[in-house]
């Protein structure tokens, strides 16, 4: 059985691929509630991003992500 819901890159528009075992390919989801301050006071933002236009996307930045790598404790 499929999800009901389908994720779609906001940015390319492709579908976030269902791996095999139900898993999806990792990508970004961002939410974000703009604050009083803000000209979207009250209204929340929500969107997917690919891993591929994320790589795009943070290319495109005047200064580098911070990268930590993740000690997985199984
Ligand atoms: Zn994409």
């Amino acid at each position: 059985m499929m999800g009901t819901e389908k994720t779609v890159c906001s940015m390319c528009g492709n579908m976030i691929r269902v791996l095999d075992g139900g898993q999806t390919e990792d990508y970004l989801k961002i939410e974000k509630k703009w604050g009083y301050f803000s000209e979207r006071d009250g209204i929340t933002h929500s969107f997917c991003i690919c891993e591929k236009c994320y790589n795009n996307w943070i290319a495109s930045f005047q200064l580098p992500v911070s990268e930590q790598e993740t000690t997985e404790l199984l």
